[in-house]
């Protein structure tokens, strides 16, 4: 009885304590440190690629305080990791050419063979991280990010199949989707969507690319920096309408 009492004390201290324990985890994958959330288990999967995007930090660690599913997030502060001692964007590392490109780009000093040797070591690191990432079979992905001046939903019309612009006075607050099924729920919400199931032009190395050529449902939040109020009600809709 004493045993089964002691292995019950034991077992409902592990369980008191794996939900703070699992919200602290910090895992490297791909050479890239990430706050893992994960409360408990369900097919969705959150995303903070790019450190700097601290809105959309703010949001996602919020969104996910007793939410099921697992969020990664960079814990660095920065829009760029460093792998392998070579400056690099982690959201164009999602396909080799993509890779290579920013890796020359953000290290016009490197050789080839350095970059060449460090695709290679990407090519067999990042086989963790997109177990780890990627949703199950018909679960969802959702990447938060931010934009400032430049970047909006404009720089995206071109090469989308389908748009939907309620909104288009923020062109900077927008959803990104993959699956022409989440992209007719889109339809219907308030906010400005973008179906690219099919993207056109070069594969630039990004998640949604790589989700969209293996058929992964992946969304994309994106927000002006500072739109917490904004990105955290398409997030909110998201939630509530998207299988
Ligand atoms: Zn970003």
């Amino acid at each position: 009885m004493q045993s089964q009492s002691v292995s019950r004390r034991a077992w409902l201290a592990a369980a008191l304590a794996w939900p703070a324990l699992a919200a602290q985890r910090r895992r490297i994958l791909a050479g890239i440190e990430f706050q893992w959330i994960e409360h408990s288990p369900s097919p969705r999967r959150y995303l903070l690629i790019h450190g700097n995007e601290h809105t959309a930090r703010e949001v996602l660690q919020a969104h996910m305080q007793g939410r099921r599913g697992r969020a990664l997030l960079v814990t660095g502060q920065e829009r760029w990791v460093t792998v392998r001692g070579l400056r690099l964007d982690p959201n164009r590392m999602f396909s080799r050419e993509g890779a290579r490109r920013n890796l020359h780009l953000l290290n016009p000093a490197a050789g080839r063979a350095a970059v060449e040797g460090t695709l290679d070591w990407l090519d067999r690191e990042k086989k963790a991280l997109l177990a780890e990432l990627l949703p199950p079979r018909g679960g969802l992905i959702v990447s938060m990010h931010n934009n400032a001046s430049g970047y909006s939903l404009e720089s995206e019309v071109g090469i989308s199949e389908s748009v939907w612009l309620p909104s288009r006075g923020t062109p900077h607050d927008f959803i990104l989707a993959t699956s022409g099924a989440d992209f007719g729920i889109l339809e219907r919400s308030p906010f400005n969507a973008l179906l690219q199931e099919r993207p056109r032009g070069e594969d630039d190395g990004s998640l949604s690319r790589l989700c969209a050529a293996r058929g992964v449902r992946y969304v994309n939040i994106e927000a002006r920096i500072g739109h917490e109020a904004e990105q955290r009600a398409m997030l909110e809709w998201l939630e509530r309408h998207l299988p």
